[in-house]
């Protein structure tokens, strides 16, 4: 037989398409290759005759995709001589940016909302070694004091605005083209600070344009004009579908908001750092922006794991949620292709998992009796 080469991370992966030279050290943790699954099981989606894929995300080292900006954004930290890095998160971010920087043996300091973070996350920061503060406030508050501090002491910012976190999440859209063939037609993704939607963006305008061209007006790492390979591989880019939690709208409100709410603590952000650039990608794109209330959230977080047995955190159900909902009202037509990205894996968060879950924990003697007929009362026909 042939053995395969061990897989050794998307910067190793796209070393190429990626703002690292032979000699930097690379920070990795065998982030990205997450599996694009094709969804079988929701009737909407057999009646429509959509192809219907899901990109896991979740399935990353941290159980993010946050990890594929923080592979990109720790190695070039470190290769810039960074002893410490910083971060605002509602906790994926503090998750990843703990665990690569455990990893590259510096320092990382996390900004969390008070009390608003899944316990999953928190977990990891902690064990990570990360160093916790606590903000009385909200992300929002967290990201404007990490804006403050960056000029005040030797720390490099990874939140998004740090421009390599886009460059290494451009990769989720260069896995997806290199396994369909194609770009999809439509591409789904929950919105926050909207930097994941302008990186997928990056990604499919890179793989759709040649060395010289502009990619796209949304990606200023290059002065607009792209220096990676002299190769078309697509020729049409997907519409880009970016949904926000009712309560924490900004994009569908057309302006900042103050007090953003939702179950989806991942995308609890009332001022999305990637305004400009998410707008450029709606434009470019012809795609659009919309809305899911927290409870449309969360029963298809819970249809997909009942239908699929894929378990996502409320924040990632949004893309599919959103692209069913599109589905339904004819605005998909038949035989499209449809990527939703679903951006966090489902364990992030028991609190709220286990708060909506019905089904019944079913309480026996140790006895083979009341095993058999527990089994022969609950068979599925
Ligand atoms: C960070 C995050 C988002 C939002 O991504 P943005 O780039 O901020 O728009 C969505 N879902 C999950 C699980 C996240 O961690």
């Amino acid at each position: 037989m042939t053995f395969r080469t061990r897989y050794t991370g998307l910067i190793e992966t796209y070393r190429d398409r990626l703002p690292v030279s032979d000699s930097t050290r690379i920070i990795s943790l065998g982030e990205g290759n997450t599996p694009l699954i094709k969804l079988n099981n929701i009737s909407e989606l057999q009646d429509e005759q959509i192809n219907f894929y899901v990109k896991y995300e979740g399935l990353n080292p941290t159980g993010s995709f946050k990890d594929r900006g923080m592979t990109m954004a720790v190695t070039k930290a470190v290769e810039d001589g960074a002893k410490a890095i910083i971060c605002a998160s509602t906790g994926n971010t503090s998750a990843a940016a703990a665990a690569y920087a455990a990893r590259a043996g510096i320092t990382a300091f996390v900004l969390i909302p008070d009390g608003k973070i899944a316990q999953g996350k928190l977990a990891q920061a902690m064990m990570e070694g990360a160093v916790v503060l606590q903000v009385k406030g909200n992300f929002d508050d967290g990201m404007r004091l990490v804006k403050e501090i960056a000029n005040e002491a030797p720390v490099t910012v990874v939140n998004s605005i740090n421009p390599y976190r886009l460059q290494g999440q451009k990769t989720a859209a260069f896995e997806i083209v290199e396994e369909l063939g194609y770009a999809p037609d439509f591409h789904y993704l929950p919105v926050g600070n909207a930097g994941n939607i302008t990186a997928y963006w990056i990604g499919y305008s890179e793989y759709a344009c040649i060395k010289g061209e502009q990619a796209t007006a949304a990606c200023t790492h290059c002065n607009n004009v792209c220096p990676y390979i002299n190769e078309q591989i697509i020729t049409a880019r997907p519409k880009m579908v970016g949904y926000q939690a009712s309560g924490s709208a900004p994009f569908m409100r057309g302006e900042m908001i103050d007090k953003p709410e939702t179950v989806a603590t991942a995308i609890r952000i009332g001022y999305p750092q990637s305004w400009d650039y998410a707008w450029i990608v709606r434009e470019e794109s012809g795609g659009w922006f919309d809305e899911c209330d927290d409870s449309e959230i969360l029963a298809t977080q819970k249809l997909l794991a009942e239908k699929e047995g894929i378990f996502c955190e409320p924040a990632s159900a949004i893309s599919v949620a959103g692209a069913l909902r599109d589905i339904n009202l004819g605005k998909i037509p038949k035989n499209s292709c449809v990527v939703c990205t679903l951006t966090g894996h489902g364990l992030k968060d028991p609190d709220t998992a286990i708060k909506q879950s019905t089904a019944p924990v079913i309480r026996v003697d140790a006895k083979l009796s009341q095993v058999k007929s527990a089994i022969l009362e609950n068979m599925i026909e």
